[in-house]
């Protein structure tokens, strides 16, 4: 397709805007022409034009109606479109405009005014498209970097970032490589398509590639290995050495973290995976950026606190699922607790269970189970606010408690959790798979809660009762339904 752009032009044969395709054609757009509303909807759903241009003569349905159904797929929600017309009543322009249309060109038109609009509303199309990948990137950027941050250790930080950059390129081969001081030696410290490379030696005089982004301090880029001057010494080698090398193109980002420590952040993609480019090495210099802080953070936790401070630390965490630990959790819920009866604040309280469990361990191993614990953990770790807090009560169940916020709050965030697992694709080993959870939510103040027990157990009450309508379901703790139990 046209780099200048794909215009979609609807109109009923060829004398309706005349020497308009032409003179488009010329200028070097790709032009299209269809004759009738329906067609024109099928083409905007599945070329994806820049631009569409509807002249009033288009057959089978009125202009506006069609602008109507354009503006309401997703997909085509930005696209510009140009309506011709020869009314001349005032506010025809004006309701058109309303209806969605960009710009309304009265005929006659001057052919050389009609294309310069053209040509400025493909501009802005492009400047929209711009920014909206922008804050996509950065969305994707932020979450890698919430994810590593929620970690202390510059080993899981390497894994995390390895295995969340292969998913985001789809690309098999990322690694993370340290540089020794000799500059003539690394050491891959992750791997992504082999998870059990630790510490494996490499000589960089075999990847000019890593040479390079460590001696320049910049990324590297290699769009097509094929023809880089920068492997030319290095390609004999693999000739005589009958090395096949599957490799098309690799981005290489250099990084130092705690003071001095050198590393580069190295993907590689094979010819049949996605070519890697420009966009690619700004994404991955920016999740890079991220990660070097969360690296500085644990590299201090590493190297600063004292064997017996890091124990007492990771003595709060479930080693598992990086949530609080179920006596720490306790601890802090009964510190919340105490604080909202003495200053008569609200708290919220959840237990998620994750349904069927047994089974997911019977069926596919407890390795597989232990990787769905640890997802599980990660949805609810990054679903809370600031001073909301999660741990591990036992098993497969999970408690959220939330300060400052009402039944209703509590029930929403828990709905909103229990249904963002239920759509999710969970890439475990081995495979991807399907989650539900069922939540019981129970709230303070309430009558007979005094202690973080009785709060617990309002909420497993009503996850008792989610469970038996069928589990995947969010329930409140009622207390009238206590009562009907309880007299029963
Ligand atoms: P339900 O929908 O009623 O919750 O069914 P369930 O199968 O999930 O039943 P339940 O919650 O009672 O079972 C929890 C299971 O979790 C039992 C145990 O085998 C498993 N489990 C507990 N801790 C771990 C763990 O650390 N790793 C793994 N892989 N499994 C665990
Ligand atoms: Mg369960």
């Amino acid at each position: 397709m046209s780099d200048k752009g794909f215009i979609l032009l609807g109109r009923d044969g060829p004398e309706a805007l005349a020497g308009l395709e032409e003179a488009l054609a010329e200028d070097g757009y790709a032009v299209r022409s269809v004759r009738d509303g329906n067609t024109l909807l099928s083409y905007v759903a599945s070329q994806h034009p820049d631009l569409v241009l509807i002249d009033e003569s288009i057959a089978e349905m009125a202009p506006l109606e069609i602008v109507k159904h354009v503006r309401h797929r997703v997909g085509s929600r930005d696209v510009p479109i140009l309506l011709v017309s020869s009314q001349t009543q005032g506010d025809d322009a004006a309701t058109a405009i309303r209806a969605g249309v960009t710009d309304y060109i009265r005929k006659p038109f001057q052919l050389h005014e009609l294309i310069a609009r053209i040509w400025s509303h493909l501009e802005r199309g492009r400047l929209i498209r711009h920014a909206r990948r922008e804050a996509d990137t950065n969305g994707i950027v932020l979450e890698v970097v919430r994810d590593v941050t929620a970690s202390l250790s510059s080993e899981e930080i390497f894994d995390i970032l390895v295995r969340r950059v292969s998913r985001l390129f789809n690309i098999r081969r990322c690694s993370m490589i340290l540089i020794e001081d000799d500059l003539e030696h690394g050491t891959v410290v992750a791997a992504h398509d082999d998870p059990s490379i630790s510490a494996l030696a490499i000589d960089l005089g075999r990847y000019p590639e890593i040479r390079q982004a460590v001696e320049t301090g910049a990324p590297v880029l290699v769009k097509n290995l094929r023809g880089s001057a920068l492997f030319e010494q290095i390609r004999p080698l693999w000739e005589t050495e009958k090395i096949e090398v599957d490799v098309q193109s690799i981005v290489a980002i250099p990084f130092t973290f705690d003071q001095s420590r050198a590393g580069v952040f190295f993907l590689r993609s094979s010819p049949d995976e996605p070519q890697l480019d420009e966009e690619s090495v700004r994404l991955m210099s920016a999740i890079a950026q991220g990660a070097v802080r969360a690296l500085n953070r644990a590299a201090m936790f590493e190297n600063v606190l004292s064997h017996q401070e890091q124990l007492e630390i990771l003595a709060k965490t479930d080693e598992l699922t990086g949530c609080l630990s179920r006596r720490y959790l306790m601890e802090r819920l009964e510190n919340e607790l105490e604080r909202a009866a003495r200053y008569k604040r609200l708290l919220g309280l959840v237990i998620f269970d994750i349904d069927d469990f047994k089974r997911l361990n019977d069926t596919h191993g407890h390795t597989t189970g232990d990787a769905a614990l640890r997802s599980i953990g990660e949805v609810l770790r990054r679903s809370l606010r600031t001073a909301d807090f999660v741990g591990r009560y036992g098993g497969d169940e999970f408690l959220l408690v939330l300060p400052e916020t009402s039944p209703h709050g509590t029930h929403q965030l828990a709905e909103r959790i229990r249904n963002g697992v239920s759509r999710r694709d969970f890439d475990l080993r081995g495979g991807s798979l399907r989650l539900t959870v069922s939540g019981g939510v129970a709230g303070f103040p309430e009558t007979g809660v005094v202690t973080p027990e009785d709060l617990i157990d309002r909420a497993d009450q009503a996850l008792y009762r989610a469970k038996a309508a069928g589990r995947n379901k969010v329930l409140a703790y009622s207390a009238d339904l206590d009562k009907v139990s309880a007299s029963d």
